[in-house]
């Protein structure tokens, strides 16, 4: 252990959202989860957290979408830095700040980036060193998407999703995403995902080739024509204006457009920054989505960072 890491009284954390590229669901398991194939891809769109020595346990959140996010032991920030204490010795109270700019409950996983931020943040803060497989426990545990916001990049998940395997794939992409003013619940988009799948017989999830292909090729065009997600339907189903978010951004000239996850994100791949601008302000200027933002990808996943965004 390094002298640095007993000094420190703070630790700041950036991680990125995520886009699933593809979402193949299986069957519903009997414990309620389902098995999935997903190609995840961390996008720049990121929260911050800082970790603070302190005496009680605390979690507070500021940034546009604060007022959604729970501030008791429901965060999952806080679960993260909890089960972190209770694996390793050495573990005392801190005091988390989340600086949030990743939609919540967009279906980009804010919840999880700050789960895997705060692990790694307190991993530093305490001078832990724990393991990678240590986290990547810890991580399971927390929620099916905590692994990947630790890896980053693009990565196959499988299992609940906790399961991530890095994919080498060639490119970087840029991207537009129409954020909703109101969330989806996860739980919600996969019981509507079964209700409308009923009496169908479903596969064991597996990645496609096509996508696999797209990203070896490096090719924006061959991956906006691969993506999919199992989800889509059952979030129009729930949400039907998303076809018409959908729709608008083809046709202000996106490569493609797949809803993120469970929604109710639309992300839309572009051919490169000024599409992505040009996309943005379509957006933007039509109403179709409460907010825009645009982002790159792949990018690292939960990362140190000495100058924080507000200190
Ligand atoms: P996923 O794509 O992983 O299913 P999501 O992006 O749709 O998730 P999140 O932003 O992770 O959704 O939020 C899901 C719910 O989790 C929110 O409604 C919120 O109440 C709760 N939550 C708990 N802790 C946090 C946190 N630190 N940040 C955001 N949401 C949190």
């Amino acid at each position: 252990m390094s002298p640095a890491r007993h000094t420190r009284t703070r630790v700041t954390v950036r991680v990125p959202a995520k886009v699933n590229l593809e979402l193949v669901v299986g069957p519903a398991r009997a414990d309620g989860y389902h098995d999935l194939s997903t190609v995840f891809h961390a996008v720049g769109l990121y929260d911050e957290v800082t970790v603070t020595r302190a005496p009680q346990w605390s979690v507070q959140v500021r940034g546009p979408y604060a007022d959604r996010v729970p501030t008791g032991p429901e965060n999952l920030a806080l679960a993260a830095a909890h089960r972190l204490a209770q694996a390793c010795p050495g573990g005392e109270p801190v005091a988390i700040s989340i600086d949030k700019e990743i939609p919540v409950a967009g279906g980009m996983a804010g919840g999880s980036a700050d789960a895997a931020a705060t692990l790694v943040a307190c991993d530093l803060l305490w001078g832990m060193d724990a393991e990678r497989d240590l986290l990547d426990a810890v991580a399971a545990g927390l929620g099916s998407d905590v692994n990947f916001a630790l890896t980053g990049g693009t990565a196959i998940g499988s299992g609940r999703g906790e399961r991530v395997a890095p994919v080498l794939g060639r490119g970087r992409y840029h991207w537009v995403f129409a954020v909703s003013d109101e969330g989806l619940s996860t739980g919600d988009v996969f019981a509507e995902c079964d209700r409308l799948r009923a009496g169908e017989q479903i596969p064991a999830p597996e990645p496609s080739p096509v996508m696999m292909t797209a990203l070896r090729s490096g090719e924006p065009a061959a991956l906006a024509a691969a993506m999919s997600n199992d989800l889509q339907e059952a979030a129009f189903s729930l949400r039907p204006q998303l076809r018409e978010v959908l729709a608008a951004g083809l046709e202000y000239g996106a490569l493609g457009g797949v809803v993120s996850g469970s929604g109710p994100t639309v992300a839309f791949l572009v051919s490169g920054p000024e599409g992505a601008l040009d996309l943005a302000v379509a957006l933007t200027a039509s109403g179709a989505a409460h907010d825009v933002k645009r982002a790159v990808g792949p990018v690292h996943g939960a990362h140190l960072v000495e100058t924080p965004r507000v200190s």
